[in-house]
C-alpha cells in the first residue's frame, strides 16, 4: 500500500552533519515529506568573529562543496542539492523555510550553549510563521540526558559513567539511519541561483587549499581516514601514546564536523572489541565514550565554560602581567625551551593538529610550569584546534588543570623532560617540528640545557640563540604550583 508521507514539504538544515548517509534529520525528513529542500547556512555569527585564515572553514566549505554534489546524485537530479546561504542562521532559516512554504524543518541537535540559544531562536521564530522544527540526536549514541546514575544524576565520574553506556548500548543504537533509499524525496532548488556556494574569498576568508586537501575534507576524506585507520584499531591501545607512531584515526575534525557517522565508528569499535585481540578497538570505543562524557559534562554543568567545575579551584591565583604575557606568547609559539612542548605547539601551529599525550603535556606546562590560567590556553586552543569541540576542549584543560570532574590530581603535575623520554625516546617527533635540534643525540635531545658545550656546538646548538634556553625550571616551577595549588586544600569540600 502507498502511504501518504505526513508532511508535504520540509526544509532539511544542514550543521555539524555535512553528510549524506547515515544522518538522522535527514532520513526523517526524506521518510515524512513528500519534498525536502536541503539547506546550509554559512553562519556570520559564527564566522564574522574569526580570522580570515581559518582552516576548519576551509574544510567546511570543501565538505559542503561535496555534500551538494553527493545530494544532486543521490536525487538522480541536476537541480536537487544544497540551497547555500552566507547570512545569520537564526535570521536567514525561519526566512527560507517561510519563502519555501515548507511545514516542517529538520536539523541535528547541537548540545553547545551558543547552538541551543541559536536552535531556540529559531523555533520561535518559525512558530510564528506556523513552522515546526523537529531536531534528532545524531552526533552521539547517547544524547547528554540519557545516561544517569541511579539517582537520575549526570556522572561526574568517567569509569561508571563508561559501564553504563556499555550496559545501556543495544543494536539500535548502532543502526544506520537510511538516506540513499528514500532519495526520491530530495526537491529541485526552486532558482538555480539559489545552489550557488559562495567562495571562501566572497564569506570573507582566505583560501588554504592545500592545507585543507591535506586534512581530507568531507564525507570521502572521513570514510578514507576510518578505512585506514581500522587495519590500525587492533594496535590503538599500544600505539595511541606515541606522537611519532600512527597510533591514533585522526577523525576528531570529522566527528566534528560530522563528515562521518558516529555510529558507523561505534559499530565497528565494538563489533571489533569483542573479537581475538580486542582490546585496541575497546581502548578507542573508549575514547568515543569520553566524548560523549564531556558533552554530558558541558550539557548538566554550563557553567564549566567559565569555571572551574569544582568551584574551590576558582580561588587559585595565576601569574599575569608581562612576564606571564611574555610566556604565554613563548608558549603559543613553541619556544619555551622544552623540546616536546615546542614540538607540540608548532604541530598545533603548522597543522591545526596536535596529538593527545601531547595536548596533555602541553596543557600541563603552561598551568603547571608557567602558571597561567588554563582559560587562557583553553582560548588559544580554540582558534587553532581544527577539531576545536568546546565540550572536549574544556573538558581537557579542566582534566590537565586538576579543576575538571575526574581530573588528575592537583598535586600530580606532568615532568616534561620525563614525558619526552617516555613518549619520545628516540625524538623523532621533536626532530620533525623542531628541526633546529635535529642533530642532537637521544639521549640530549629532551633537555639540550644539560648537555655539555662540546656536544651541543657538534649538534649545531647555540642554547639562547638557535633554540631557547628553558623559560623556567621544572623544579623550581612544580614547588611554585604546589604553594599555588595550595590553596584548594584550604577550600577544598570533603566529598
Ligand atoms: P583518537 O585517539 O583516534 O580518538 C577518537 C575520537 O575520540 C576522537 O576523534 C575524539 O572525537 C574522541 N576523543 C578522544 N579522546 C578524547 C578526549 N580525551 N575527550 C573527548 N573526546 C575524545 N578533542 C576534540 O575533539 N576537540 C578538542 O577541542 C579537544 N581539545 C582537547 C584539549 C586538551 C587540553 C586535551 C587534553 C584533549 C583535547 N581533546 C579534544 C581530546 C583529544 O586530544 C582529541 O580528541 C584527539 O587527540 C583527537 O585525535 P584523534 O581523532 O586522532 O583521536
Amino acid at each position: 500500500m502507498n502511504t501518504r508521507p505526513p508532511f508535504h514539504s520540509g526544509l532539511m538544515w544542514f550543521r555539524r552533519d555535512l553528510r549524506a548517509h547515515d544522518n538522522a534529520a535527514l532520513s526523517h525528513a526524506l521518510r515524512s515529506c513528500g519534498r525536502v529542500y536541503c539547506v546550509f547556512v554559512f553562519d556570520r555569527d559564527i564566522l564574522d568573529p574569526l580570522p580570515a585564515q581559518d582552516r576548519r572553514v576551509g574544510f567546511i566549505h570543501a565538505s559542503v562543496l561535496e555534500l551538494d554534489a553527493e545530494l544532486r546524485r543521490l536525487s538522480g537530479q541536476a537541480q536537487a542539492g544544497l540551497i547555500v546561504r552566507h547570512a545569520r542562521a537564526s535570521a536567514a532559516i525561519p526566512e527560507l523555510a517561510e519563502a519555501l512554504g515548507v511545514e516542517v524543518v529538520f536539523a541535528n541537535e547541537d548540545y553547545e550553549p551558543d547552538a541551543l540559544t541559536r536552535d531556540a531562536k529559531v523555533r520561535g521564530a518559525l512558530a510564528a510563521r506556523g513552522v515546526a522544527l523537529h531536531l534528532y540526536k545524531d552526533q552521539v549514541i547517547f544524547g547528554p540526558s540519557e545516561i544517569r546514575t541511579q539517582q537520575g544524576r549526570p556522572y561526574a565520574v568517567f569509569t561508571p559513567y563508561k559501564q553504563a553506556w556499555l550496559r545501556s548500548l543495544t543494536p539500535q543504537h548502532l543502526q544506520p539511519h537510511e538516506v540513499a533509499a528514500h532519495a526520491a524525496a530530495l526537491a529541485p532548488r526552486p532558482d538555480v541561483a539559489m545552489g550557488e556556494v559562495p567562495s571562501l574569498a566572497a564569506i570573507g576568508f582566505e583560501p588554504s587549499a592545500p592545507e585543507v586537501a591535506r586534512l581530507a575534507p568531507g564525507a570521502s576524506g572521513g570514510r578514507r581516514l576510518f578505512e585506514d585507520f581500522r587495519a590500525r584499531m587492533a594496535r590503538y591501545d599500544r600505539t595511541r601514546d606515541f606522537p611519532a607512531i600512527k597510533g591514533p584515526s585522526y577523525l576528531s575534525v570529522h566527528l566534528r564536523f560530522g563528515t562521518v557517522s558516529v555510529r558507523e565508528l561505534a559499530a565497528a569499535a565494538h563489533a571489533a572489541a569483542q573479537g581475538e585481540d580486542g582490546a585496541g578497538a575497546a581502548t578507542w570505543l573508549g575514547e568515543l565514550i569520553w566524548r560523549e562524557f564531556y558533552f554530558q559534562i558541558l550539557a548538566s554543568h554550563p557553567q564549566v565554560v567559565t569555571h572551574s567545575f569544582k568551584p574551590e579551584f576558582d580561588a587559585i591565583t595565576w601569574e599575569h602581567g608581562a612576564r606571564a604575557d611574555a610566556a604565554f606568547a613563548a608558549w603559543c609559539e613553541g619556544r619555551t625551551g622544552y623540546p616536546l612542548v615546542d614540538a607540540a605547539m608548532r604541530q598545533l601551529k603548522q597543522t591545526g593538529y596536535m596529538h593527545n599525550r601531547l595536548r596533555m603535556v602541553a596543557a600541563s606546562f603552561l598551568i603547571k610550569d608557567l602558571g597561567i590560567d588554563w582559560r587562557r590556553g583553553e582560548r588559544y586552543f580554540a582558534l587553532a584546534l581544527n577539531d576545536y569541540d568546546l565540550a572536549a576542549n574544556n573538558g581537557g584543560w579542566q582534566w590537565c588543570a586538576s579543576s575538571g570532574c575526574d581530573a588528575q590530581p592537583w598535586f600530580r603535575i606532568f615532568n616534561p623532560v620525563a614525558q619526552s623520554e617516555k613518549f619520545d625516546p628516540e625524538g623523532r617527533f621533536i626532530r620533525r617540528y623542531v628541526p633546529e635540534l635535529a642533530e642532537l643525540p637521544p639521549k640530549l635531545i629532551h633537555a639540550p640545557w644539560t648537555a655539555r658545550a662540546v656536544d651541543l656546538a657538534a649538534a649545531g646548538v647555540r642554547l639562547g640563540e638557535t633554540y631557547p634556553a628553558p623559560l623556567v625550571m621544572h623544579d623550581e616551577a612544580r614547588r611554585r604550583t604546589l604553594e599555588r595549588y595550595a590553596v584548594v586544600r584550604k577550600n577544598e569540600n570533603p566529598r
